[in-house]
Order: structure tokens, then C-alpha cells, then sequence
């Protein structure tokens, strides 16, 4: 586990830390480098196909047979290659807007 907590559901099972290089437009139109953080999280992902059976793997038992690492070297490298941080939900991301300047946002 790590010691940062899910961005999603707020709890410790947080079982690794993928961290992508990407790039992001600022408000004055301008890409800047960021580093997207994307969570690996026995709660949220462990029913997703693609990390699914690495959530699995790490949160199994001693029951594990050697070929166990090899799997898991392919789900691994599958989870790193597809794995995308999530776009926030525009229509939320508005609603919000919308309320905030409504002077409704708590
Ligand atoms: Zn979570």
C-alpha cells in the first residue's frame, strides 16, 4: 500500500502509483509538461479488465505458483501501456461552474 489515498474513492488501497509524462493547455493556450498520476486502487479497479488482474495478483494470498510472475509481468506492461488518466466529466465540471457562480456552490 501506499501512502496516498485513492483520488476516487478516498482510502488507503492504493496498491501502485503509475505516473504518465503528458501535457496539458493552460488557460492562456500555452502546453505545459505534467505528470499524470494515475492510482492503481484495490477498491476501484480490481472489477476493470485491464487492471483487474493485477489488482488480483497483488492482493492474492501465498497461494501464487512461479508462473504467477510472468502473468503478471504481461498484465503489468498491458496496464501501462493502455492504462489513461480519466478527463474530468465536463458536464459535472459545468454544473459546478454554473453553480459557483450562482453563488450556490457550498
Ligand atoms: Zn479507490
Amino acid at each position: 500500500m501506499t501512502d496516498w489515498p485513492c483520488h476516487r474513492c478516498g482510502t488507503d488501497n492504493v496498491l501502485a502509483v503509475l505516473r504518465r509524462p503528458g501535457t496539458w493547455t493552460n488557460l492562456s493556450g500555452n502546453r505545459v509538461r505534467v505528470v499524470h498520476k494515475l492510482h492503481l486502487c484495490a477498491r476501484c479497479d480490481a472489477d476493470d479488465p485491464l487492471s483487474g488482474p493485477v489488482v488480483e495478483y497483488l492482493t492474492a494470498d501465498e497461494a501464487r505458483h512461479p508462473g504467477d510472475v510472468t502473468r503478471l509481468a504481461w498484465d503489468l506492461l498491458r496496464w501501462i501501456d493502455q492504462a489513461r488518466p480519466t478527463k474530468p466529466a465536463e458536464n459535472a465540471l459545468t454544473a459546478e461552474i454554473d453553480a459557483w457562480y450562482r453563488g450556490d456552490l457550498d
